[in-house]
C-alpha cells in the first residue's frame, strides 16, 4: 500500500498500530510499576504549560511515537496522580486495568450503545450491570437505571425525572430539601432544570453534618402553610466533606407520609453499601426513589462512569422519550430497551462494559473488600493522627473520610488555622503525599480520603508523620510559642 491513499484514510498500517498498541500498555505497565514512588503531584503553572505545548495547527502529520512522548512529557507528568497510593485529596479515583482495556474495547470497537437494534448484546449488558448494581443497594425488581458520564450527569438526569414525576412540568412553588452539606452537582443541577436558588431550601446540618429531621419536617409544613409545593428530598450517602450520611431510612418514612420524591446522591458513598460496615451506615438506601452514583471513584473505574438510577424504571422514558420521524423505524416494544429513551444522549459510549468486565473478571467479594480497605486505612489514620496527641480530630472515619485540625502546643486558634491552610501547599511542594483542606463551620481542617484500596498502612503511617513533621514546622515558623494572644 503506498503511504498516500493510507493518510487519506487515516489509517496506521498493521505493523504500526501493534506497535502503537504495544507502546501504549508498555507505558501503563512502567506507570503503575513506578507510580508509588513518584510524587504524588507535580504541576506546571500556565506559562511554563503553554510555552511548551502552544504551536501552530499541525497542517503535516508527525510520526506517533513524537506525539505520544510529548503527550507523556507533558501531560502525564504534569498531572495529580490521583490514582497514586499516598494521593487522599477530594475523592482518589483507583481505577483498574480490566475497566482500562474494557474503555479501549469499547472506543476499538466503537460500539453504539443507544439502540436496541443496533446493538442488542450491549443493551442487554447495560440493563444487566444496572440491574446488578439495583441488587447491590436494594432496590425493587422494577428499578432501573442509565450509565452516564459521571456523578454530576447521574444527579442532573435523576432530579430531571423527579421534576417530571412529581411536577408535570410546573416548577412554579416548588420546593425541594437538602442539607448544606449537599455536593455543588446537586445545586448546579437544579439551577440547570430551570429552578431558581431559593427553591432548593438548603437546611444547617446537624452536629454530625447531616440533614437533620425535625428542621426538615417544620419547613416543608412552613412551606405547604405558605402555598408552596414540596416535592423532593435531597440527601447525602456520603457527603464529600465528611462521608456523612443523612438518615435515609427516617427520611424515606417522611418522605412516604409527605409524598415526596427522595433523591440521594450516592456518587461517593453508595458503593460501601457492599461492606458490612457501610450497609449499616447506609440503611434505608434501598427504599429511595432516585439514586446518583460515580462507580469512577469507590467503585473503581476510569473517568467517566456514572449511573442514574431510578425506582419505577418507566420514569426514565416518561421523562427522556422522543421519537422522531428518523428514528421511527428503530422503535421497540417490550423488554428490549433503547438506551437513548433512557437519558440526554443518543450516541453513547458502552459505558457499562467497563463495570460489567471488571465484576466479571474480580468478582463481587474482591470489590468488597477494596472498599472495605478504605474504611479500615482510614479507621487507621484516624487512631495515628490521635497518638500523635497534635491532631484534634474534627469528624472520626466514616466511610474512609476523615477531618482533622493541627492542635499548636499553645493552643491558639488562629495559628492552628494558618498552620491547617498552609499544611496542603507544604505537601504539594514535598510530594510524597498529598491531602486537601475544606472547611467546616467555618474552620479550616485537613481531610484524607482513603478510598484507594492500593493504599498500605505504611503509606498511611508515612503520610500522617510526614503530616505532623510539615505541621510542626509552620508551626514553628508562624511563631507558635509562646502563646500569642
Ligand atoms: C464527586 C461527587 C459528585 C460529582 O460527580 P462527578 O463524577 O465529579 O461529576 C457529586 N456528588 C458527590 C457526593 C460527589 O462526591
Amino acid at each position: 500500500m503506498s503511504a498516500e491513499p493510507q493518510r487519506k484514510s487515516l489509517q496506521l498500517s498493521r505493523e504500526e498500530m501493534r506497535e502503537f498498541g504495544y507502546r501504549v500498555i508498555d507505558m501503563l505497565l512502567d506507570y503503575y510499576d513506578e507510580r508509588a514512588n513518584k510524587p504524588v503531584a507535580e504541576t506546571l503553572d500556565f506559562e511554563a504549560l503553554d510555552a511548551i505545548l502552544r504551536e501552530p495547527l499541525p497542517r503535516e502529520g508527525m510520526p506517533w511515537p513524537e506525539a505520544l512522548a510529548q503527550f507523556e512529557r507533558q501531560v502525564v507528568d504534569s498531572s495529580n496522580r490521583v490514582d497514586h497510593p499516598r494521593f487522599f485529596a477530594y475523592i482518589p479515583l483507583a481505577n483498574n486495568f480490566v475497566s482500562v482495556m474494557a474503555d479501549s474495547l469499547a472506543a476499538g470497537y466503537n460500539i453504539f450503545n443507544a439502540v436496541w437494534l443496533q446493538g442488542p448484546g450491549a443493551a442487554q449488558i447495560e440493563r444487566l450491570t444496572v440491574d446488578w448494581l439495583r441488587q447491590i443497594f436494594g432496590l425493587p425488581a422494577e428499578a432501573g437505571g442509565t450509565f452516564v458520564s459521571g456523578g454530576s450527569a447521574a444527579n442532573l438526569t435523576a432530579l430531571a425525572v423527579a421534576r417530571e414525576a412529581q411536577l408535570s412540568g410546573e416548577l412554579r412553588d416548588a420546593v425541594a430539601y437538602c442539607s448544606d452539606q449537599i455536593h455543588f452537582a446537586v445545586s448546579r443541577g437544579m439551577r440547570i432544570l430551570g429552578f431558581a436558588p431559593e427553591q432548593l431550601r438548603k437546611l444547617p446540618s446537624d452536629d454530625h453534618f447531616r440533614l437533620p429531621l425535625a428542621p426538615l419536617t417544620e419547613a416543608i409544613a412552613a412551606d405547604r402553610a405558605a402555598g408552596k409545593r414540596p416535592f423532593c428530598v435531597i440527601a447525602s450517602a456520603g457527603t464529600t466533606n465528611t462521608g456523612a450520611v443523612d438518615p435515609l431510612a427516617a427520611l424515606a418514612d417522611l418522605c412516604a407520609t409527605e409524598e415526596l420524591w427522595l433523591h440521594v446522591d450516592g456518587a461517593y458513598g453508595a458503593p460501601a453499601a457492599l461492606t458490612e460496615k457501610g450497609n449499616l451506615a447506609l440503611k434505608g438506601l434501598g427504599r429511595v426513589d432516585s439514586l446518583a452514583l460515580d462507580a469512577h471513584k469507590w467503585l473503581f473505574q476510569p473517568i467517566e462512569c456514572g449511573v442514574a438510577l431510578v425506582r419505577d424504571r418507566r420514569w426514565l422514558p416518561r421523562t427522556f422519550k422522543e421519537t422522531p420521524e428518523y428514528l421511527k423505524d428503530i422503535q421497540i416494544e417490550g423488554e428490549e430497551l433503547n438506551f437513548m429513551d433512557q437519558g440526554i444522549q443518543l450516541t453513547r459510549q458502552f459505558r457499562a462494559l467497563k463495570l460489567w468486565m471488571s465484576f466479571k473478571v474480580f468478582g463481587l467479594d474482591a470489590i468488597s473488600e477494596a472498599i472495605a480497605a478504605g474504611f479500615e486505612n482510614a479507621e487507621l489514620a484516624e487512631r495515628l493522627l490521635r497518638e500523635t496527641g497534635c491532631w484534634e480530630i474534627v469528624t472520626p472515619a466514616q466511610m474512609a473520610i476523615l477531618t482533622f485540625r493541627y492542635q499548636p502546643a499553645n493552643g491558639d486558634e488562629a495559628l492552628a488555622d494558618r498552620v491547617t491552610q498552609d499544611l496542603v501547599g507544604r505537601m504539594l511542594d514535598d510530594g510524597y503525599a498529598f491531602a486537601s483542606g475544606t472547611q467546616l463551620r467555618g474552620k479550616p481542617v485537613m481531610r484524607m480520603c482513603c478510598n484507594n484500596p492500593r493504599t498500605t498502612p505504611d503509606d498511611i503511617e508515612k503520610t500522617i508523620q510526614l503530616m505532623t513533621r510539615l505541621a510542626a514546622a509552620l508551626e514553628a515558623e508562624h511563631g507558635g510559642l509562646p502563646a500569642s494572644k
